[in-house]
């Protein structure tokens, strides 16, 4: 008997058993994912966005009495035995008999139609599919005179002027030059508009296009970089500027005259260095992307405050730019001002300001419509000189403690360096030091914390980017899953949809969509898969906590390889991943809050589908797997900012015949990867982790396995990796290890001995 069965399952087990065998309960998320991988197009008009999907916009659509476009209340009563139903069964394809079973106890099974309602478009949804399918393909046809794109995005008339610029031309229509220099003006910007947007596609920039719902200006260039990072990269052991040097020298930067200060980059205000006719932000280069479907939350406000009660208005559209103008303009070749920018998905820099010729005090963006929660930056600086020492200041983190005061270095990326030496990612920065400055904390008592490092430069006149942890933004996953479902280490891409497939469980707040991986043998008969017990993993509900994504990365590729453990573990279990939990904050470069400015760690308890749509679903996607099998565990992936090493958080568990059973993955875990530190974890539930996913997982679904599996932002503190920075392979292998333990697991010898060891 499987002793790892949650107490409330273990007695009804065999019984259930012996039931299923002859009633199966669909697993709507697999059927939705076999739905998709097999091209089954009236099944998704039908069930994907009439039925199936989560979605959160019903409850909204309520509060503000707009009927629902897609006409609801139909759909719902129209479900079963519809003609859909039976286009489907008529259908062929290998899983016709599974379908066909599913399908068929749809009709009588009155709680698969357990969605929401449909989307928020007043599209219908297979033209809507299609204008997604659309908008992924980089499209090599140029016909961007149109206002209407193939691509699926709609240009704003950058052609047509506005009223006042068209009042404007029709006195000053007499004078034919005039009107001819406005013409080809206006042809140039659309000339260079064109060609941008041309490379774009190129380039794959416009697929899977972020959706932000903030007033922000944001370019929609993607940034890649190469997967090389210095391996063994030592922490830092060296100091000669300490924190009361630092905080004595900010002291005098106070108290000295502020006019040799001056602002150099701005990713809100209005940059001074440009005129009306030559634009800072050039209207011409908007994408304007395609309406939000998704809930749009009226108190957003950029600055991040909540606005007062009653005051609506907040544009449901995205500003994002095909490009955006540097906020300095160099004055000449002799100006060495670092151009700094930050406006590109997941990056964070609020204001540079250059305080001498070489040192910058930069301050930090608050997550939207928080009042804080500021720890992750990414940004980059152009216009670089290699003979000179530089010296940041960042201000306004605000944990108090912080592992850059025990060794971790900077990462920076120089495009140079990359070109020239192949080296991607590194650790850079002498005198390190994380401190408390003299700036109070907008909310409550207290103060906030700099971070300052002096550094070299490689190379003159480089493109460097400067980061709190190794970027992974919202588009890297979005492809890493394309190319996960059709194999593209192989030369030809070949599905593989015999062992994953994915869906989308609802969309964020601001309409991104939340990617679903379901990964198992899917070439098993129905009713093998149907006894197959589930394991939820979830990763990056903390944005800044870009670790989580590697070892998100690492898990989905092993399961899906053709190593044995993964051969048997898809055998033995339905996996169900969300790499991306917080896509929003993601792009926009939070490090905590979604774009509602909360934490969604701490919302399981009573999430509403109109601010939390995330975690909503994640619970409505638990029930309706435990209406169709068990869950043998759940694992939420964070990174951690204070601890060295891998390890794990659990729950305690008092049944006695059940004693050390949660201790057993993590004791296993620590023996198979050196950066696992059994000694790190904790299984004490304290009392403002109550609102966690681990924890309520634990209490309202009585699964013994839930746990957070924290990884450092540092490194390990001991065994092999001892006192070097992770890498992305490092924790890529994480992932790995960590199925390796859940293989493992299950097998009865290591399961004594894990036990005895854990009773001595
Ligand atoms: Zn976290």
């Amino acid at each position: 008997m499987n002793t790892y069965l949650t107490p409330g399952f273990q007695d009804s087990k065999i019984e259930e058993r012996k039931v299923r065998k002859t009633k199966i309960n669909p697993d709507k998320d697999l059927l939705l994912a076999r739905a998709i991988l097999e091209n089954e197009e009236e099944l998704l008009k039908k069930n994907l966005d009439g039925q199936q999907k989560y979605s959160a916009g019903e409850k909204y659509n309520k509060i503000r009495n707009k009927p629902n476009s897609s006409t609801p209340g139909t759909n719902v009563g129209k479900t079963p035995e519809s003609s859909t139903d039976k286009r489907i069964l008529g259908k062929k394809n290998m899983h016709i008999s599974i379908n066909e079973q599913i399908v068929s106890k749809k009709s009588s099974n009155k709680s698969f139609v357990y969605r929401m309602n449909s989307s928020f478009s007043k599209e219908s949804p297979v033209k809507k599919q299609r204008a997604t399918k659309e908008a992924n393909l980089p499209s090599i046809n140029n016909k961007t005179s149109d206002a209407s794109q193939p691509d699926g995005l709609v240009r704003k008339k950058a052609g047509k002027p506005s009223k006042a610029e068209n009042d404007s031309r029709i006195t000053k229509s007499r004078d034919g030059r005039k009107r001819q220099r406005d013409k080809s003006a206006l042809n140039n910007s659309k000339t260079q508009y064109n060609i941008e947007l041309q490379k774009l596609k190129q380039a794959g920039d416009l697929r899977w296009t972020p959706k932000l719902c903030v007033d922000i200006p944001m370019s929609i260039e993607r940034i890649k970089f190469s997967q090389s990072a210095y391996e063994n990269d030592n922490k830092w052991n060296y100091r000669i500027m300490g924190k009361e040097d630092y905080q004595r020298r900010e002291q005098i930067k106070k108290l000295e005259s502020t006019s040799q200060t001056q602002v150099v980059y701005d990713s809100l205000d209005k940059s001074p260095f440009y005129t009306d006719s030559n634009p800072y932000i050039d209207d011409k280069k908007l994408l304007e992307a395609k309406k939000n479907s998704g809930f749009v939350n009226p108190n957003i406000n950029p600055r991040g405050y909540r606005r007062q009660k009653g005051i609506t208005g907040i544009p449901n559209k995205d500003k994002i730019y095909t490009s955006l103008n540097p906020y300095y303009i160099l004055e000449n070749e002799e100006d060495t001002t670092l151009v700094f920018e930050s406006r590109f998905e997941s990056g964070n820099l609020k204001r540079a300001v250059k305080i001498e010729d070489y040192e910058y005090d930069l301050i930090l963006r608050n997550d939207y419509n928080s009042q804080g929660y500021t720890q992750w930056f990414y940004f980059r600086v152009t216009n670089t000189r290699s003979d000179k020492k530089y010296l940041f200041n960042i201000y306004h983190f605000y944990k108090p403690e912080s592992i850059y005061n025990e060794g971790m270095r900077p990462l920076i990326y120089s495009k140079k360096k990359e070109a020239k030496e192949g080296v991607g990612w590194m650790r850079i920065g002498e005198d390190i030091c994380y401190y408390q400055n003299t700036t109070k904390r907008k909310s409550g008592s207290g103060f906030l914390y700099s971070l300052s490092f002096s550094f070299d430069l490689p190379f003159n006149d480089d493109e460097v980017y400067f980061c709190h942890h190794y970027p992974y933004t919202y588009r890297d996953c979005k492809e890493f899953l394309d190319n996960l479902c059709t194999d593209s280490r192989r030369e030809e891409r070949v599905s593989q949809k015999d062992r994953i497939r994915k869906t989308e469980i609802c969309k964020s707040l601001a309409g991104n969509s939340l990617d679903l991986a379901i990964i198992t043998n899917f070439l098993s008969s129905e009713q093998d898969i149907s006894q197959r017990d589930a394991v939820i993993i979830t990763g990056r509900v903390h944005p800044g906590e870009s670790n989580s994504s590697f070892i998100v990365e690492g898990i989905l590729e092993y399961l899906v390889s053709d190593e044995v453990e993964a051969i048997q573990l898809r055998e033995k279990y339905v996996f169900k991943i969300i790499p991306m939990l917080n896509p929003d904050g993601v792009i926009l470069g939070n490090y905590r809050c979604s774009l509602s400015g909360q934490d969604l760690n701490r919302q399981w308890i009573a999430a509403t589908s109109r601010v939390f749509p995330e975690i909503y679903n994640m619970k409505l996607m638990f029930k309706k797997t435990l209406e169709s099998r068990r869950i043998f565990m759940y694992v939420d992936v964070h990174g951690h900012s204070r601890k060295n090493n891998c390890f794990m958080y659990g729950c305690s568990n008092k049944a006695s015949d059940k004693k050390n059973y949660e201790k057993i993955f993590p004791m296993r875990f620590s023996e198979l990867h050196p950066t696992f530190s059994f000694e790190d974890c904790s299984f004490n539930v304290q009392k403002d982790r109550e609102t966690t996913g681990r924890v309520f997982v634990r209490r309202e679904y009585n699964i013994l396995n839930s746990f957070t599996l924290e990884s450092s932002f540092l490194g390990a503190s001991k065994g092999i990796y001892q006192d070097t920075h992770f890498t992305p392979e490092q924790l890529k292998d994480v992932g790995r290890a960590f199925c390796k333990t859940l293989n493992d697991i299950e097998n009865p010898k290591i399961k004594a001995s894990m036990l005895k060891k854990l009773s001595s």
